[in-house]
């Protein structure tokens, strides 16, 4: 028999933690935290106190507890009792932080298998901000490899998201099958990576099918396009910027996004200037052969954006030769494409971008009505005169695609997660086991 149990990813987006055992097996496929987290009892200053590490989380039923999971440090304040590590290892599907974010709290014996390619974005990510994996036994894969742990197999298959290097998997146990998607889309730069998991995955037979499903809902909230459309749309915005700057923002790690602007500043003879961070990341995941990627330091089209700081962080200086500032940016308004993330907007004080100039907001919209942050940036475009463009390719596949995928692969189960409405997975498929957080059912 083989046991699982979601402590996260259950009717929700994100968050996904699923303990699967087999005899003496005992593995995690991901380790992430919920998009909202601690929003009912944290807001602005008021957070958990991360200085008695689960103190605050465990009291307030934010984190289970699972003996045998978490470093002897992050248990100290707690009273719950240490115990010796007690899983195989932790699988991660992708680098995004609500399939991640509380690694911080594990054990560092506990062996975390990821991606060639999810290793170089961590390393970008620590370099560039002040966050934190935590220190762990990291063990990289490619596709084609199998991991091998007390009596099942693991084999991660790589899939198509909105970050490189991420990965579906097969476990094998000796009931059969078992699949977990991960997150994924068929609509990317990328879908033959898809298409090869989902090729491998039908060859299995597999007794479940743990897929996700952001985007099985009873409404389509957002307006979705593919990545080829959103290039051809801002394409369209760009030629007729005329004499005016181009802003863009997009999500930190959304590589294929870069990829998209870079080539719609090389179609229309502009340049693209990009953040700090996003040239760092660029230029660490040109060193890995299998993702192709403009050159940040050769590239005749690509300017690296340096702030005005006190002080600046010794990783910034590779840029030298490539670094532009608000002044350039200002003169040259008809020659780029600015990213400017919102975090970033009072830039926009020394930028002084022309009147009517286009911003092409290039992530998913927020559809809260209330949303704080929405408000704030509309607050910016309407100050500085910019007009927005939503143009967005979603990491994820449709509710139609899923269900086509489902009726393909033909699963014995399917257990949805990462998703609001589970209870929608029985409208696509006759064997749905809709799973209820933290508690153990067998397949
Ligand atoms: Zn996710």
């Amino acid at each position: 028999m083989v046991n699982i149990t979601m402590y996260g990813g259950v009717g929700e987006i994100g968050g996904n933690k699923v303990l699967l055992e087999e005899g003496k097996a005992r593995i995690f496929l991901d380790m992430g935290q919920s998009f909202g987290f601690g929003e009912d009892y944290f807001a602005g200053f008021l957070g958990a106190r991360d200085r008695f590490g689960l103190r605050d989380y465990f009291e307030l039923d934010l984190i289970p507890k699972i003996p045998g999971l978490y470093s002897k440090e992050m248990l100290e304040g707690t009273g719950y009792r240490y115990r010796k590590p007690a899983f195989d290892g932790i699988f991660l599907s992708h680098i995004h932080f609500d399939h991640t974010w509380h690694l911080r709290f594990v054990h560092p014996d506990i062996p975390v298998h990821l991606g060639k390619g999810t290793e170089i974005i961590k390393d970008s990510w620590v370099t560039t901000s002040r966050d934190f994996f935590g220190d762990h036994d990291f063990q990289t894969f490619r596709t084609g490899d199998t991991i091998e742990l007390d009596g099942i197999e693991v084999e991660p298959i790589h899939v198509d998201h909105s970050v490189p290097a991420a990965y579906g998997y097969i476990i094998h146990t000796k009931e059969g099958a078992i699949v977990y998607t991960g997150d994924f889309r068929k609509h990317g730069s990328h879908s033959e990576l898809t298409e090869d998991f989902l090729a491998r995955v039908k060859e299995e037979k597999p007794i479940a099918l743990i897929c996700e499903g952001t985007r099985v809902a009873s409404e389509e909230k957002r307006k979705n396009y593919t990545e080829a459309e959103v290039k051809s749309h801002s394409k369209a915005v760009v030629k007729k910027a005329g004499k005016k700057l181009v802003v863009t923002t997009f999500y930190p790690r959304d590589v294929d996004r870069m990829r998209t602007f870079f080539e719609v500043a090389k179609a229309t003879g502009r340049k693209f200037v990009v953040s700090s961070k996003t040239a760092h990341l660029l230029s660490a995941l040109g060193k890995d052969p299998r993702i192709t990627l403009p050159d940040v330091i050769r590239s005749k089209n690509i300017l690296v954006y340096i702030r005005e700081l006190k002080r600046y962080p010794s990783w910034e200086k590779d840029f030298g030769k490539k670094a532009v500032n608000a002044e350039y940016v200002r003169k040259n308004q008809d020659k780029l494409i600015l990213q400017l993330d919102f975090f970033h907007f009072s830039e926009l004080v020394d930028i002084q971008p022309k009147k009517g100039s286009p911003f092409i907001h290039s992530k998913s919209e927020p559809f809260e009505e209330d949303d704080i942050e929405e408000e704030v940036k509309n607050n910016w475009l309407k100050r500085f005169g910019l007009r927005q463009h939503q143009l967005h390719a979603s990491g994820h596949c449709s509710m139609e695609e899923i269900k086509t995928i489902i009726e393909d692969i033909n699963p014995k189960l399917v257990i949805p997660i990462h998703c609001e409405e589970p209870e929608l997975f029985k409208s696509m498929w006759k064997k749905v086991k809709l799973p209820v957080l933290g508690k153990t059912f067998a397949v």
